[in-house]
């Protein structure tokens, strides 16, 4: 599993669980300090925020590029490694 805000590979078992509704409810922390959900039900299983929601984010300077950006509009490093 990877963090839905920046990709890099979760390693630590989450800081909490509980339930939600249909869901088992995980808090996963990532490396850079991401927080996120990982909702897990019977039918489907998804994050919150969700991995398309961050599609052109800047690592380097955490700005939110059109999803269609190439380039950070900021730092101008190339996205979408
Ligand atoms: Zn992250
Ligand atoms: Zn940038």
């Amino acid at each position: 599993m990877n963090c839905p805000r920046c990709g890099s590979p979760i390693s630590t078992p989450p800081e909490r669980e509980w339930n939600f509704q249909k869901y088992r409810v995980s808090r996963f922390r990532c490396d850079n300090g991401d927080k996120f959900n990982l909702y897990a039900g019977a039918t489907k299983t998804f994050t919150i925020p969700r991995p398309s929601n961050f599609k052109g984010f800047c690592e380097n300077c955490k700005t939110q590029n059109p999803d269609h950006a190439v380039y950070c509009k900021n730092c101008g490093t190339k996205l979408g490694s």
